[in-house]
């Protein structure tokens, strides 16, 4: 039986189950989190070849990937069971302060039923089941997937293995549903009334179409864009000197990671103008295998942007990459430019999604701050120098402002699933830069507050009446009750 319904029989499933899924305990909520973990990771050995399949990635890393996934279904149903995510704070009533305060008790409420766009470069953590699911579905939202057209038979055949150890706990048909692929479904998803909020990863261009529908429906709802970034990294002129090699070999490794498609791609490496970096770089890039593209039209995409980038004046092209027709696969293209180019082109800082980086060079470490300046908002961005260097602690600033991650002599790949993870940044990184898509605190995006003013304990929801019955974490009166 395909897993696919129209758009009304799944908005109405959700609707239906919304009430159902937002009362359940929070032990409930945790196991059937870990319900459809345990029920991937046995279907692993049936999902991968599928997936491999369908976006080429690769045996080796879809095996790791969907370790990943079914370790954000966990640590999500982790966050659930500590109940600090419902945020309870009370306020005892004080009828003899002037002005009297009645009792407040305030909690987090699921949004409702939450739109899921998949996307195509992590076909396990960031589609169907991803990240994204993980927490709405801790929050308490039931949630209704638009598959990405990349990877349709997986995207049906992991829904099926989640529905049926949904079923198998005894929850609803509506709490995961699944659309068609097909622009259509997806516009139609945004616009019905039944659904509260919507989640996206994917490109800048169809993220804000859907942001745009969201925000014009006749009753707006959140819209949680991931729309990608270039991610620069800064060497310092110590660092260069003292690893300059070694940095360019990092660098490469990590642009080129599975065919340069992932939003933490370093998009940009600026760096003092030296040859024996430049020289590394070309020598990792010629080691680097040609590699399949995640789909056509990302292909097409990036090879677009590579020549549209080696036909501008200033581009110097270090190794030239290209499109090998016979086994479809592209090579990793390096290109240099001097950082003043980059400051006066604003265009050389938007994002080309696959394996193509570009080499800033700068005669003058100020450069780094003139260039910091103009940069556009960014999941992440790091610095390669010694603590000691001073223009660390004047671009380190720079960075704080527009980066949702800061690193230090590493590389922005590999976004761990964590508690303190933050994954978002300033738009054009998100829609949102409030939020994370990745780590404990994705789950905020799907709830809401709502304060319960003089109500009698037996009509208050149980997290917020007397004596903490659910023993979570919750602030009374000012002062920090752990639970
Ligand atoms: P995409 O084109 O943005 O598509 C993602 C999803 O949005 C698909 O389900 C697509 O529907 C839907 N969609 C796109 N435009 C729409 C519109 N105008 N109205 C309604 N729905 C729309 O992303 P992609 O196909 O995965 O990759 C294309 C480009 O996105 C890449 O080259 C890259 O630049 C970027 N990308 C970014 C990230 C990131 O992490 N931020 C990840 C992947 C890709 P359909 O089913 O009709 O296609």
């Amino acid at each position: 039986m395909s897993t696919v319904m129209s758009v009304d029989e799944a908005c109405a499933a959700a609707e239906a189950a919304q009430q159902w899924y937002a009362d359940t305990d929070l032990q409930t909520r945790a196991s059937l989190l870990e319900a459809i973990a345990d029920a991937v990771d046995a279907a692993r050995d049936d999902l991968v070849p599928i997936a491999v399949e369908e976006s080429r990635l690769g045996i080796e890393r879809l095996t790791g990937e969907v370790g990943r996934t079914t370790g954000q279904l966990r640590l999500m149903a982790q966050v659930v069971r500590d109940g600090a995510f419902l945020g309870v704070v009370l306020d005892k009533a004080l009828p003899d302060a002037t002005p009297p305060r009645p009792d407040l008790r305030r909690m987090n409420v699921p949004l409702g039923p939450v739109a899921v766009f998949a996307a195509s470069n992590f076909p396990f953590a960031f589609s169907t089941l991803g990240g994204d699911t993980a927490a709405a579905l801790a929050a308490g939202c039931t949630v209704v997937v638009k598959p990405n057209p990349g990877h349709p038979r997986l995207s049906d055949a992991i829904m099926a293995v989640a529905q049926q150890a949904l079923a198998d706990v005894g929850a609803p048909r509506g709490v995961l549903t699944m659309v068609s692929h097909g622009l259509q479904d997806g516009i139609d998803l945004v616009t019905d009334d039944r659904i509260e909020a919507v989640a996206f990863t994917g490109s800048q261009r169809g993220g804000l179409a859907l942001a745009k529908l969201a925000a014009d429906r006749p009753r707006p709802i959140p819209f949680y864009g991931e729309l990608g970034s270039i991610n620069p990294i800064f060497v310092t002129p110590e660092a260069a000197a003292e690893r300059g090699a070694s940095i360019a070999e990092g660098w490469v490794g990590s642009f080129t990671l599975g065919a340069g498609q992932f939003c933490t791609k370093p998009g940009l490496l600026v760096a003092p103008r030296d040859e024996a970096m430049r020289s590394a770089a070309v020598a990792a890039v010629g080691g680097v295998p040609a590699q399949g593209m995640l789909t056509q039209p990302i292909r097409d995409a990036f090879l677009h942007g590579v020549s549209e980038r080696i036909d501008m004046a200033s581009i110097d092209v270090l190794s030239g990459g290209g499109w090998d027709a016979e086994t479809d696969t592209v090579h990793a293209t390096l290109l240099a430019v001097p950082a003043s180019e980059v400051i006066a082109t604003p265009e050389l800082l938007e994002e080309c999604f696959g394996p193509m980086s570009l080499l800033v060079e700068y005669d003058d470490p100020k450069q780094m701050l003139a260039l910091a300046d103009v940069l556009p908002g960014l999941l992440a961005a790091g610095i390669h120098g010694n603590a000691d260097e001073p223009i660390v602690d004047e671009l380190m600033p720079r960075l704080v402002a527009r980066a949702g991650r800061v690193l230090w002599n590493g590389w922005p790949t590999g976004v761990a699933v964590t508690w303190s993870m933050q994954h978002g940044g300033p738009f054009p990184a998100t829609t949102a830069p409030a939020t994370t898509s990745v780590g404990a605190s994705a789950v905020d995006r799907f709830l809401r507050p709502v304060t319960w003013q003089g109500m009698p304990q037996a009509v208050l929801p149980v997290p917020l009446r007397d004596g903490n019955p659910w023993g979570i974490p919750r602030r009374v009166d000012g002062v920090l009750d752990p639970g």
